[in-house]
């Protein structure tokens, strides 16, 4: 029977970073099985096209909500990457880690070796900033982290915009505390997406004891007792099995890891029985305490022809791909963000609980050329993230079958206090776009509309328009109480040789973008596993 000393599965954003990190000790074996393809399409390689990537099937999962009960009982997407890099390989390439104060609530809670200090070697061990190596920032990581461009109008007629409505300008959203407005890092190397495929993992795979098999799907982990042995897996319609010497690392993502949990018969006990699988280990937390960023939107009719729009004319956008594939640089090497600003939606917040971001390109926008086809028109396209929400949703299986997708139930702004944030900050969008000089910049609100001023009809929006960051996480929370699913170790309680490594560990969500803390947790249980520190 085939057999390694350790099983990665899944070759996403914190996947990657293990069996990369693992497999730098000759002495042991790594196998990464990985349930999608490989990540050479030259699409994905581009971050202008992320949207486009992350809405392409072939990438993907699939994965779509349950209606939503909060969401006139709407469903939505939930893209999910499927091949080497998983999400990091159709993400929108920011790089956030969030604030000191969300790592030092984790060691607070119970989780020691989970505060800022401890995890800041990780997010420096794993980067290689524009900045080069200071207090905050590594210098020599797998990980190309560098600056996003501005838009030489729209982003200092913003910045003054927030300046006038008291919000500070900041040079980095990557400090213990992240406040303000600026422009974002991103992972993009050479004017390419720096996933963890291409930053870990094409480095690792010449070693002769990394293995990493595509099209690999885990159906279910497989025990002796409580005790994790192996895996079964389906590749090229056969079943096949592989026994792990020492762990099986489960790093599938905020939906699949619990999945996988709960077709091998750990988590809520009755809910296995109603699927028909034997309970192995009751753990009633997995699954449970999903928790996501919501967005609240608003489109503005944009002043002048300065947008993103005059970059989509069949022609020019063909001069510019031709341009980046020759080097690297030109529109298709990063996303059309104008600014973004950490704030505070109102003054009880400690911290910033809101990530406001607004992009010179609409939502509908598409190529276009005059007698051909018409575009979207100029248009500003302006967000709220609700960093800390209240509400928490859950995973289940729809069935005992592994090729079926999970049952994913988002609970979006069903807390009244993530209603009431939500809806003051369409407000501060209306505000942010009447102080000059932003107020030049528009020429006036699309949608919601100016109509919909009560709390009723913003409500009414929200409800018909709120959709996820993309950021699920939580499910396998880490943690102390009886709803944790995984000790401080990463370790899943009351099972031995399995753990989990991935944002679903998070026991409560960062105020940030989640692919700089899937990596960092990855980084980190590669030296809990191998009984390191951070070098
Ligand atoms: C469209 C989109 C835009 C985003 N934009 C940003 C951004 O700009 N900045 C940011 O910081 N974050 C962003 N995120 C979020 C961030 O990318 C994710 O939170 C992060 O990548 C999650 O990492 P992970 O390791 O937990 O899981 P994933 O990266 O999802 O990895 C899971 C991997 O496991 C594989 N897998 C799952 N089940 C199995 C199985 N049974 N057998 C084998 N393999 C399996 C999957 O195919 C996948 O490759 C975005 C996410 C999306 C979807």
């Amino acid at each position: 029977m085939a057999e390694t000393d350790f099983i990665v599965v899944g070759a996403g954003s914190a996947g990657c970073v293990l069996a990369a990190r693992l497999s730098e000790d000759r002495s042991s074996d790594v196998v990464l099985l990985e349930a999608g393809g490989r990540d050479n399409a030259l699409i994905v390689s581009m971050p202008l096209a992320w949207m486009q990537v992350a809405s392409t099937p072939k990438f993907g999962w699939g994965d779509v909500s349950e209606p939503d009960p909060n969401l006139d009982n709407r469903t939505q997407p939930l893209p999910r990457g499927k091949m080497l890099g998983g999400c990091s390989s159709i993400n929108g390439t920011m790089y956030i880690r969030g604030a000191a104060a969300d790592y030092d609530a984790w060691r607070d809670a119970g989780l020691g070796g989970w505060g800022y200090d401890d995890v800041l070697p990780y997010f420096k061990k794993a980067e290689t900033n524009w900045r080069g190596a200071g207090p905050e920032h590594g210098g020599s990581g797998p990980l190309d982290v560098t600056p996003m461009k501005t838009h030489p109008e729209l982003f200092p007629a913003f910045l003054e915009t927030a300046g006038a409505l008291g919000y500070p300008a900041t040079d980095d959203f990557n400090v213990a505390q992240p406040e303000g407005f600026s422009i974002p890092d991103c992972t993009i190397s050479h004017g390419r997406r720096h996933s963890t495929a291409r930053a870990y993992l094409e480095p690792a795979m010449m070693r002769p004891n990394l293995r990493v098999e595509t099209g690999a799907q885990v159906r279910r982990i497989l025990f002796e007792g409580k005790r994790a042995v192996g895996v079964e897996y389906e590749q090229d319609g056969q079943i096949k099995v592989l026994r792990a010497r020492r762990e099986v690392l489960v790093s599938g993502g905020a939906f699949n890891s619990p999945q996988l949990l709960m077709l091998s018969g750990i988590g809520p006990a009755q809910h296995l029985k109603d699927m028909g699988i034997e309970v192995l280990h009751d753990l009633p937390g997995v699954g449970q305490n999903l928790q996501d960023h919501p967005i609240g939107l608003t489109f503005w009719a944009a002043a002048k022809p300065n947008t993103f729009e005059s970059q989509l004319r069949l022609d020019r956008l063909a001069a510019n791909l031709v341009r980046w594939m020759l080097t690297g640089k030109g529109t298709p090497a990063q996303s059309p963000l104008t600014i973004q600003g950490f704030l505070r939606s109102d003054e009880t917040q400690e911290r910033p609980d809101i990530q406001f971001q607004v992009s010179h390109v609409s939502y509908a926008a598409q190529p276009w050329f005059p007698g051909w086809r018409k575009g979207a028109g100029h248009q500003i396209s302006s967000g709220a993230i609700l960093l800390n929400p209240a509400s928490r949703g859950y995973v289940q299986l729809r069935s005992g079958d592994p090729k079926d997708l999970a049952s994913i139930q988002m609970n979006f702004l069903g807390e009244e206090s993530d209603r009431v944030t939500m809806r003051e900050m369409i407000r501060f969008q209306r505000r942010f776009f009447a102080t000059a000089p932003a107020s030049s910049c528009v020429a006036g609100e699309m949608a919601p509309g100016p109509d919909a001023a009560s709390d009723e009809a913003i409500d009414a929006w929200l409800r018909a328009t709120a959709m996820s960051a993309a950021h699920p996480a939580c499910t396998c929370a880490m943690g102390t109480g009886k709803d944790a699913v995984l000790d401080g170790q990463l370790r899943v309680r009351g099972i031995e040789g399995l753990r989990v490594v991935d944002v679903s560990a998070m026991p409560n969500i960062i105020r940030g973008n989640t692919n700089a803390p899937a990596i960092m947790i990855g980084e980190k249980a590669a030296d809990m596993i191998l009984d390191k520190s951070p070098a």
